[in-house]
């Protein structure tokens, strides 16, 4: 293995998660606060979009984990092929994904991940039919630097608030974070915590 992932875009063996070759968490998290740090300095703007694979533990339990990990490899492939060149996506937990757009408005970022949606729930996972929702997908949140929140950590509890309210409602679906600056946390603001990575 010579540190150079099938994406070929991570380079650095600390950054790259083992099981599916994208960002992990720890360079998630620096590459997050170096794009809202410059977004400060620019006066501009940075997208963020939180995604949580749908009853997944229902796939692993009826499939298998060597199943499981198959389809979060195939997933994590499926996105990192259709974002753009400046994005930066990345698992952020067992089961979770978080894509960085850098310079895009909130409905642009709205719009790139109701395609990823689209683009996952059109996809013929194996064992897809078997999932409650008869197909693999996902439900998110969208959160932007500065409208939505006014800090890396903030930007993502906003998307992950949002994620809750997508899964409360029905799955399948991503909402943008509610407009308004310090957002309660969700019960899954967990998610921040990185004993779970
Ligand atoms: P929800 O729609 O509410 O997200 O339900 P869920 O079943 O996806 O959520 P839950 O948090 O109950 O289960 C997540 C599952 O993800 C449980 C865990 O076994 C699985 N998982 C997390 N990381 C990995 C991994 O690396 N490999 C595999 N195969 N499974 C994983
Ligand atoms: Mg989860
Ligand atoms: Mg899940």
């Amino acid at each position: 293995w010579n540190n150079l992932t099938v994406y070929g875009k991570v380079k650095v063996a600390a950054d790259v998660d083992e099981l599916t070759g994208i960002y992990n968490k720890r360079a998630l998290k620096f590459r997050l606060s170096e794009s809202v740090y410059g977004a400060r300095q620019h006066g501009s703007r940075v997208s963020v979009f939180l995604f949580d694979i749908d009853h997944f533990k229902h796939y692993n339990d009826n499939n298998g984990h060597i199943a499981g990990d198959q389809a979060l490899r195939v997933l994590a492939q499926l996105v990192q092929d259709s974002v753009r060149a400046d994005d930066v996506f990345g698992r952020f937990g067992g089961e979770e994904f978080l894509l960085i757009m850098p310079n895009r408005s909130p409905a642009q970022a709205l719009s790139a991940a109701a395609n990823i949606l689209q683009r996952i729930e059109r996809y013929d996972f194996p064992f897809g039919k078997g999932q409650p929702m008869g197909k693999v997908t996902v439900s998110g949140g969208v959160a932007t630097f500065p409208d939505d929140s006014q800090d890396a950590v903030d930007l993502l509890l906003s998307a992950d608030n949002a994620l809750y309210r997508a899964k409360q409602q029905g799955r399948n679906r991503v909402f943008r974070a509610e407009t308004g600056l310090n957002p309660q946390p969700g019960p899954s603001s967990a998610v921040l915590d990185d004993s779970q990575a």
